[in-house]
């Protein structure tokens, strides 16, 4: 390990006596104190193979990357998707994965502008984007064909220094409490974009489909935050009375509805004037086009493994229903997203276990047990 004062010094030296490459070398990027060599990290080989908790080496930051000491992150259901390999999109092997990352800025590269060692930083789904094809220019940077993706192309956030590039890295506030805010960095982030992208008035009803999970509890706050009314659907006694905790009128249990279209209808006296999809069920994606309200918009958020959404043509045109997707969120709703959580309009209802237990949340996360998010903490 280096000092930071024994760094400075050797700059020093390097910049007067050395070769210029080795100066060069050694003025790419400036680092804090005490970057270990090695950290402890998640790591597996092949998809859905073991999960090793392990000693891994640090990366070191690319001129425009940051180096983010990761204190903890949200486990969010794409990263058991990367990890089971369940999507039409290959993952980098061996993966270090997680993509809801909070932690401190430690070290940089020398062509970051836009952060100083000892800020707080976020670790996104997306890692970088080229920022010159046709979406980029639009702000549609997730749409970007060479997007990086953390925890899925670019190793994650389950491991104690994570790199990022510094363009999409999302700027925490100074004190911003850093277990609390990891499950706005990607669950926040992308209901809020959905809701956004459903283009609901105030007053109207959204159903939030998977509604206690990661994204669903928090798309629940965020829409109660807009203005709008909440109707839950997901399974069970306790994340119906969790879901209506966090501001949602009503609740359709999709374990005992025996008809969740009517269910949904009577509710919503005619069904909903919007539908976020964030569970993991394509029955629930196709049904929510049929229980939708008449110029309904229907927002695709989940990615269940090789689903379809099927909605009946008639009911579609007569309807005149919108069915739109919706793919995380570009550094303004990022920006906005934490803002909602910074003035205390959200919190991620979570629960801290150590980095280690990844497999063990994999496994509450399948059967469907989680009640929010599970965030690791890095130091367990
Ligand atoms: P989660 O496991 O925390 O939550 C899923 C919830 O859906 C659970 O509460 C579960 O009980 C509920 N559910 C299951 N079957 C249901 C049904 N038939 N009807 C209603 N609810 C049902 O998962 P999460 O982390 O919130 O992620 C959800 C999905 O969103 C995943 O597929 C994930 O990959 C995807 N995702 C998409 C984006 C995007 O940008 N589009 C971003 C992040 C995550
Ligand atoms: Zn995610």
């Amino acid at each position: 390990m280096l000092s930071i004062t024994r760094v400075s010094a050797l700059r020093t030296q390097f910049a007067t006596f050395a070769k210029p490459a080795v100066a060069q070398q050694l003025a790419r990027y400036s680092t804090a104190p005490s970057i270990p060599k090695t950290q402890k990290g998640c790591i597996f080989d092949t998809a859905g193979g073991p999960i090793e908790y392990k000693d891994i080496p640090v990366p070191t930051p690319k001129p425009n990357e940051i180096l983010v000491n990761v204190k903890y992150s949200g486990v969010c259901h794409t990263d058991l998707h990367a990890w089971k390999g369940d999507w039409p999109l290959p993952v980098k092997l061996p993966l270090v994965g997680g993509h809801e990352g909070a932690g401190v800025v430690v070290a940089k590269g020398s062509n970051v502008q836009n952060f100083e060692i000892g800020d707080l930083a976020g670790i996104k789904w997306l890692n970088g984007s080229c920022m010159g094809c046709e979406f980029c220019q639009q702000g549609a940077e997730s749409n970007c064909p060479d997007a990086d993706l953390s925890g899925y192309t670019h190793d994650g956030s389950f491991q104690q220094y994570a790199t990022a590039d510094a363009v999409q890295a999302a700027k925490l506030p100074p004190g911003t409490d850093l277990a609390a805010v990891a499950p706005i960095l990607c669950a926040g982030v992308t209901v809020y974009k959905a809701l956004k992208t459903a283009d609901l008035r105030p007053g109207q009803i959204v159903a939030i489909s998977g509604a206690a999970g990661g994204l669903g509890s928090l798309a629940v706050q965020y829409a109660v935050a807009m203005g709008l009314r909440v109707l839950g659907i997901d399974g069970g006694e306790e994340k119906g009375n969790f879901v209506k905790s966090l501001g949602a009128e009503f609740f359709v249990d999709f374990t005992k509805e025996k008809d969740i279209v009517a269910a949904v209808q009577k509710a919503t006296n005619g069904g909903p004037h919007g539908v976020i999809n964030v569970s993991v069920s394509e029955a629930a994606i196709s049904q929510s086009a049929e229980y939708a309200r008449t110029l309904g918009k229907i927002v695709l958020v989940g990615l269940p493994a090789g689903a379809v959404c099927k909605s009946p043509v008639f009911n579609h045109v007569v309807k005149s229903l919108q069915i739109k997707g919706s793919y995380v969120g570009n550094r303004q709703d990022t920006t906005e997203a934490v803002d909602f959580f910074t003035r205390g309009l959200v919190k991620s209802p979570f629960k801290i276990v150590g980095l280690s237990e990844l497999p063990e949340v994999f496994e509450l996360m399948e059967k469907g047990k989680i009640l929010g998010r599970y965030v690791l903490d890095t130091s367990k």
